[in-house]
């Protein structure tokens, strides 16, 4: 009977921002099964191991499916037990909390740290609500930990976000550089991409650089093990070298670059009364911005020859000459590839500038396998987290908050009054850690992450605020998590197709799916969450006099009106929903609630280089890279030809700068925060694995995942082991200056760290590794480095 019958539905991967498209299959209300989509473009029917136990990660046995708040004898205690209770209850809870906080302290003292893992509506009604409902900018992501440093990146040499290539670079490429990446466990599927073409075409080269040798040095042709830190001294070698060898494309660089020294901004974002931040202070040299010629550049990084770049970095002089041959070549074809290894990284912008410098000297750029590529973690950090604009500094469509005439554009787009948006930067994601311990923040919102295990520096600067006595915590999950933990009130969640939605991958391909299923229990979206709640207050509880007073009319109308309802998402009424699929916040809400919040964000992109397609578009295809105009989606952006961007005749134009020329950038080594010493003798160097993904909240609940790699471990040389007495196995504690952790010792794993160095991954919640980390950050993305810090290890 048709009962019987698996109906099967496309939808996007719930996990990396590879953005593989599944094959979902429900029956009588249930996920059974996933496949790999063959349609999709991107996987071609693959998927990872963690995409084919997609369906698993709904049903956990643990599924929260009640709001918990904690309390002693019937009412809120900080310290009392977690107790069931109504959503009327949970709401009412924290909307006194919230409005008490506006009243007593105003908006800065309100925050929320949500996710790319958003849906692209979740993440807009996030913004619309903290930044004009509640006028606070301390909204962020947790995407801060992950790509905050290529997006500064890319804003500084680009003036617009995300990359110019696609994922056909995969297919036109000669040569493959991973600079901070292990793409064979952590992007596995485009992995696949340059397996195939590695295999299948002799002449392609695959250079694989790190810290320590990974799974993705199986493919590597050139392997490079460098010291931390050095990758800055490589890359202004390689660029000295095409200089030195006259490797320019000097006809490009004249048309399309200008030259700045760029380091402004100095510290690495510690508390300012830090030793170590004090100390960075004291040794910054340099901290200019200006403009200069091609002839200083290349007088800058003379001093970076291939031998001092290979006694600094321990890397041979034939592997770093190797790597700049492929790079000095005009007729090779070059892909960059980078995540974490960049991006987490006191200097992370710089390196986001610095890789892109070798693609501009040379012209190797917007161009079929041409491809300076940064890649990214979450499903939805370029959708949700950049396009949509929940980071505190930002607005969508790569708008930011300082700027008045982007903050009108939105609140012309709003329909609100001039002035609703407040211009001051709000705090980033360690800020808000910090601002929460020391009491500057009292009511905090935590969405689709489980930053109590994923920020660093725990004990010292995480856990405290969240047990702050004036701090209310609320944290939305799916499951208990030790951000769960630490909250005052748990919020019960839909995940994934117990929803409708909408994600944006790495190669600026946004996705669509329907809902499929049902949550269980009292699970809610953070999208009805977040409406619901705005449904708590009158503008006059969350609005300044003075603009009440000049907007008389809003004082009494609900929040949730103003902000969502009235204008906005009621231009599309519940015929419009495909009757096919249900779809509960549209019943919820009586109007279809996904499709007016999409259609209002889109107006911000359309006409400015960021152009979506209608919304009903993407329920038919495998995704579409914006921009679209005219229907067509855009492969490479600033190539005439591809983009329609590209003014005629300009053959390729960076037109996210006014004078359509990006920037190389001179910028200099600059140490690490904190190194190795003769008590802390070791570098962390932290990260993930394939079967688990993140923090391990939905990937540990997959029995079949959860076997494959149940627990962390310590990846370390053996010499280091044996030095220490140590044995394959043996449990050990690794502590830092802030904090330890019990782990085992992995001498012959598929991690083989250099002698100095370990590497622990993060995704297990019985092994909190950034209890250990130094919250040490990139001073212009505000991106903690996870990859560098100093740990001893000894036998437990
Ligand atoms: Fe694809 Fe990433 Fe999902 Fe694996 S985890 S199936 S690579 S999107």
């Amino acid at each position: 009977s048709a009962e019987n019958q698996i109906q099967w539905d496309k939808a996007p991967c719930r996990f990396c921002g590879t953005g593989c498209s599944v094959s979902v299959g429900t029956k009588a209300g249930k996920v059974v099964a996933t496949h790999g989509d063959q349609l999709s473009p991107v996987n071609r029917g693959l998927n990872c191991i963690k995409g084919y136990f997609l369906a698993k990660i709904i049903y956990g046995r643990d599924r929260l499916t009640q709001p918990l708040l904690r309390k002693t004898n019937g009412v809120y205690d900080k310290n009392g037990e977690f107790t069931p209770v109504s959503w009327d209850e949970a709401f009412d809870a924290m909307a006194e909390k919230w409005k008490a906080t506006l009243k007593t302290k105003g908006p800065e003292a309100i925050g929320m740290f949500g996710s790319g893992q958003w849906t692209v509506w979740e993440g807009y009604a996030a913004v619309k609500l903290m930044k004009a409902g509640f006028r606070s900018n301390n909204l962020d992501p947790n995407a801060r930990h992950c790509m905050a440093s290529a997006v500064a990146g890319f804003m500084r040499t680009f003036g617009i976000d995300e990359p110019m290539g696609c994922y056909d670079d995969f297919e036109h490429a000669d040569a493959f550089v991973l600079w901070g990446s292990n793409m064979a466990e952590m992007h596995p599927i485009l992995w696949t991409r340059i397996t195939d073409r590695r295999l299948s075409h002799p002449h392609v080269k695959v250079v694989v650089m790190s810290t320590y040798q990974h799974r993705s040095f199986d493919l590597a042709d050139i392997p490079m093990v460098f010291k931390s830190q050095t990758d800055l001294i490589i890359a202004n070698a390689l660029a000295n070298y095409l200089i030195e060898n006259d490797r320019v494309n000097k006809d490009f660089v004249a048309k399309h670059v200008n030259f700045r020294k760029g380091t402004d901004d100095i510290g690495y974002g510690l508390r300012p009364e830090h030793p170590l931040e004090q100390q960075a202070k004291n040794a910054a040299t340099a901290n200019d911005s200006e403009s200069i010629d091609f002839k200083a550049y290349a007088a800058f990084v003379k001093p970076y020859t291939l031998a001092y770049a290979a006694k600094e970095s321990g890397v041979s002089e034939p592997a770093l000459r190797a790597l700049a041959d492929i790079y000095a070549d005009p007729k090779t074809k070059v892909m960059s590839l980078w995540t974490m290894g960049v991006n987490q990284h006191t200097r992370g912008v710089w390196m986001n500038n610095m890789i892109y410098n070798l693609h501009l000297l040379t012209g190797k750029i917007s161009a079929p396998g041409n491809s300076p590529f940064s890649l990214t973690g979450q499903p939805s950090a370029c959708g949700t987290a950049r396009e949509v604009g929940t980071f505190a500094h930002r607005l969508p469509a790569d708008l930011v908050v300082t700027n008045p005439a982007h903050r009108l554009r939105a609140e012309k787009i709003w329909r609100l009054p001039e002035g609703t948006v407040p211009s001051k930067v709000g705090a980033h994601a360690a800020l808000q850690n910090r601002h929460l311990k020391d009491s500057k923040i009292n009511c905090y919102w935590v969405q689709v992450n489980n930053n109590m295990q994923a920020a660093a520096n725990m004990m010292e600067e995480t856990y405290p605020g969240y047990r702050n006595p004036e701090n209310f915590i609320v944290v939305s999950d799916a499951y208990p998590t030790v951000t769960c933990e630490a909250a005052d009130l748990i919020l019960p969640t839909a995940m994934w197709v117990e929803k409708e939605g909408a994600y944006g991958n790495a190669e600026r391909r946004t996705q669509f799916w329907h809902q499929l299923t049902q949550a269980p229990g009292e699970a809610r979206s953070d999208l009805w969450q977040l409406m619901e709640f705005a449904k708590r207050f009158t503008m006059e509880d969350v609005w300044p006099a003075e603009l009440l007073a000049a907007n008389p009319d809003y004082k009494d109308r609900s929040m949730f009106d103003v902000l969502f309802r009235n204008g906005t998402v009621d231009r599309f009424g519940l015929d419009e929903v495909d009757k096919k699929y249900a779809n509960d916040e549209a019943d919820a809400f009586g109007f279809y609630v996904q499709k007016g919040l999409f259609e209002e964000y889109a107006e911000f992109g359309r006409g400015h280089g960021h152009d979506l397609a209608p919304f009903d578009r993407y329920h038919e295809e495998r995704g579409l890279r914006w921009p679209v105009v005219a229907g067509k989606e855009t492969q490479w952006r600033f190539r005439e030809g591809y983009d329609p961007y590209v003014e005629p005749g300009r053959g390729v134009q960076f037109y996210g700068k006014s004078d359509g020329r990006a920037i190389i950038f001179a910028l200099p080594y600059e140490p690490p925060a904190e190194s190795p010493d003769a008590e802390y003798d070791l570098w962390l160097s932290t990260g993930r694995v394939l079967e688990h993904w993140h923090s391990g909240s939905m990937t540990q609940r997959v029995p079949e995942l959860y076997n494959a790699l149940p627990d962390a471990l310590c990846y370390m040389h053996p010499d280091d082991a044996r030095s220490r007495g140590l044995r394959r196995g043996d449990e050990i504690r690794v502590a830092s200056r802030r904090g330890e952790i019990r782990t085992r010792v992995e001498t012959r794993g598929r991690n083989k760290p250099p002698v100095g160095l370990i590497f622990v991954p993060w995704f297990d919640a019985s092994q909190l590794i950034n209890k250990c980390t130094l919250d040490a950050m990139d001073p212009i993305s505000k991106q903690t480095d996870y990859k560098k810090c100093a740990v001893k290890v000894a036998k437990v």
